[in-house]
C-alpha cells in the first residue's frame, strides 16, 4: 500500500511538472532610473519588466502559455505576420487597462489600441516610443516584392528612464536603423529569407554602435557566424540568449 501511494505521488508530481512553464532565459539591464529585467520568451516574444510595468513585445502564444504570465501594461506589435501579430496572445495578457500599439495593417487583424507609424514620437506612461521603419532591403518573394515592405511594418525604439532600447522588428539593416545614436541594447532579428544575415546584422552593429547586442528571433546556426564576426566589434557587447 505504502508503495502504491509512492508511486501515485511520482505520477501526480510529473503531470504537474508537464504543464508548468519551460524556463525562459533573462538578463537584466542596469540603470539607476531602474532596471529593465528582460524576458526571452521565443522567436520575436520579449518582456520587459521596468519597475511595476510589463511590456511585452510581439508576444506569441506559440512560445508559451502567455496565460502563466503576468497581465500586460503595454504591447507593441510590429506587424501584421502571424508569428509577430497572435490574437490569442493578445487576449491572454490583456487586462483592463492594457495599452496596445500596432502597425496599421496590424490593426486590421485586432482592431484595438492606437496605430503607429514610423517617425511617430510619443511618450505614455513615462515611455519614450520612437518609431522606426523595418523593411527588406534585399530579400524579395518570387514576385520580387520584399518580405517586409517599407512603411508597413515597424521597430521601437522605446526610452525606459535612462535606458534606451532598440527593438527591430522584421528588418534588414537599413539606414534608419544605422543613424541610430546612444542605444543601450539593441535587439535585431537574424533569420533568412525574412530578415538578416549575420554580416548584415554586423554591419548594423558597427554602425550605430548599441552598448549591447541581442540577436533575437534567430537562426541558431548563424550563431558561430555571428559571433566570430563580432569579435571585431568589441565596442558592442554581445549577448547571446536562448530564443
Ligand atoms: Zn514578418
Ligand atoms: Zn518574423
Amino acid at each position: 500500500m505504502k508503495k502504491y501511494s509512492l508511486l501515485l505521488g511520482i505520477w501526480v508530481f510529473l503531470l504537474g511538472s508537464s504543464v508548468a512553464q519551460k524556463k525562459f532565459s533573462k538578463d537584466t539591464l542596469h540603470a539607476s532610473s531602474g532596471d529593465v529585467i528582460v524576458t526571452f520568451i521565443g522567436h520575436a516574444s520579449l518582456l520587459l519588466e521596468w519597475g511595476e510595468r510589463k511590456i511585452y513585445i510581439d508576444p506569441s502564444s506559440r512560445q508559451a502559455d502567455l496565460y502563466q504570465f503576468p497581465k500586460a501594461d503595454m504591447i507593441f506589435v510590429t506587424h501584421h505576420h502571424n508569428d509577430h501579430c497572435d490574437k490569442s496572445a493578445l487576449k491572454a495578457l490583456t487586462k483592463e487597462h492594457t495599452k496596445t500599439f500596432m502597425s496599421a495593417i496590424a490593426h486590421e487583424k485586432w482592431n484595438q489600441g492606437m496605430v503607429l507609424s514610423p517617425e511617430q514620437q510619443l511618450s505614455i506612461d513615462g515611455v519614450g516610443i520612437s518609431v522606426f521603419p523595418a523593411y527588406n532591403l534585399v530579400h524579395k518573394n518570387e514576385e520580387g516584392v520584399p518580405y517586409h515592405i517599407e512603411g508597413q511594418c515597424n521597430s521601437y525604439m522605446l526610452t525606459l528612464g535612462d535606458l534606451r532600447l532598440f527593438i527591430a522588428g522584421d528588418t534588414e539593416n537599413t539606414p534608419e536603423m544605422k543613424a541610430l545614436k546612444n542605444i543601450d541594447a539593441a535587439f535585431l532579428p537574424m533569420k533568412l529569407p525574412y530578415t538578416m544575415t549575420p554580416e548584415m546584422v554586423v554591419d548594423a552593429a558597427k554602425a550605430f554602435k548599441p552598448k549591447v547586442l541581442y540577436p533575437y528571433h534567430y537562426d541558431k546556426k548563424m550563431l558561430p557566424q555571428l559571433k566570430a564576426l563580432m569579435q571585431k566589434v568589441p565596442e558592442v557587447e554581445l549577448r547571446v540568449y536562448k530564443n
